[in-house]
Protein backbone atom coordinates (compact mmCIF):
# COMPACT_ATOMS: atom_id res chain seq x y z
CA UNK A 1 0.00 0.00 0.00
CA UNK A 2 1.37 3.15 -0.87
CA UNK A 3 0.95 6.02 1.56
CA UNK A 4 -1.27 8.45 -0.18
CA UNK A 5 -1.34 11.97 0.77
CA UNK A 6 -4.56 13.85 1.98
CA UNK A 7 -8.26 13.12 0.69
CA UNK A 8 -8.43 11.00 -2.54
CA UNK A 9 -11.36 10.88 -5.16
CA UNK A 10 -13.72 8.35 -4.70
CA UNK A 11 -17.45 6.51 -5.45
CA UNK A 12 -18.80 5.66 -2.77
CA UNK A 13 -21.55 2.96 -2.73
CA UNK A 14 -23.54 3.19 0.55
CA UNK A 15 -25.64 -0.20 1.58
CA UNK A 16 -28.71 1.46 0.58
CA UNK A 17 -29.47 4.40 -1.38
CA UNK A 18 -27.60 6.04 -3.98
CA UNK A 19 -23.83 6.11 -4.93
CA UNK A 20 -22.47 9.25 -4.21
CA UNK A 21 -19.16 11.15 -5.12
CA UNK A 22 -16.84 11.48 -2.84
CA UNK A 23 -12.72 12.94 -1.28
CA UNK A 24 -11.96 10.27 1.74
CA UNK A 25 -8.98 10.44 4.08
CA UNK A 26 -6.75 7.11 3.93
CA UNK A 27 -8.48 6.63 8.01
CA UNK A 28 -11.76 6.67 5.62
CA UNK A 29 -10.67 3.85 3.28
CA UNK A 30 -9.42 1.71 5.59
CA UNK A 31 -12.49 1.64 8.05
CA UNK A 32 -11.09 3.78 11.11
CA UNK A 33 -12.86 6.53 10.68
CA UNK A 34 -16.74 7.48 9.43
CA UNK A 35 -16.93 7.90 5.77
CA UNK A 36 -19.20 10.54 6.02
CA UNK A 37 -17.88 12.38 8.97
CA UNK A 38 -14.52 11.76 9.66
CA UNK A 39 -14.84 10.81 12.91
CA UNK A 40 -13.21 8.14 14.95
CA UNK A 41 -14.11 8.26 17.91
CA UNK A 42 -18.15 6.46 17.74
CA UNK A 43 -18.29 2.99 17.25
CA UNK A 44 -17.72 2.15 13.54
CA UNK A 45 -20.38 -0.06 11.56
CA UNK A 46 -19.81 -1.19 7.85
CA UNK A 47 -21.45 1.39 5.64
CA UNK A 48 -21.05 0.03 2.16
CA UNK A 49 -18.18 0.02 -0.68
CA UNK A 50 -15.72 3.07 -1.83
CA UNK A 51 -14.20 2.25 -4.57
CA UNK A 52 -10.66 4.63 -6.06
CA UNK A 53 -9.30 4.43 -9.51
CA UNK A 54 -6.25 2.33 -9.77
CA UNK A 55 -4.68 4.14 -12.40
CA UNK A 56 -4.71 1.87 -14.96
CA UNK A 57 -8.59 1.49 -15.14
CA UNK A 58 -9.19 -0.46 -12.60
CA UNK A 59 -11.30 0.51 -9.68
CA UNK A 60 -10.26 -0.54 -6.33
CA UNK A 61 -13.27 -1.74 -3.61
CA UNK A 62 -12.87 -0.38 -0.03
CA UNK A 63 -15.26 -2.17 2.78
CA UNK A 64 -15.91 1.32 4.43
CA UNK A 65 -17.24 2.11 8.01
CA UNK A 66 -19.63 4.98 9.52
CA UNK A 67 -20.35 6.12 12.81
CA UNK A 68 -23.75 5.01 14.57
CA UNK A 69 -24.83 8.08 13.62
CA UNK A 70 -24.34 8.12 10.52
CA UNK A 71 -24.71 4.25 9.46
CA UNK A 72 -28.81 4.38 10.76
CA UNK A 73 -29.14 7.09 8.18
CA UNK A 74 -27.34 5.41 5.40
CA UNK A 75 -28.92 2.33 5.96
CA UNK A 76 -32.26 4.32 5.28
CA UNK A 77 -33.23 2.53 8.34
CA UNK A 78 -34.62 5.46 10.46
CA UNK A 79 -34.99 8.84 7.88
CA UNK A 80 -37.65 10.05 10.26
CA UNK A 81 -37.16 13.73 9.31
ZN1 LIG B 1 -20.25 9.90 11.04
Amino acid sequence: MNATQGPVPAEYEPIAGPPGRIELTSAQLHGRACVVCGSERDSLTAAGHAYTCTGDGGRLGWPVKACARHVRRLDGGETAA
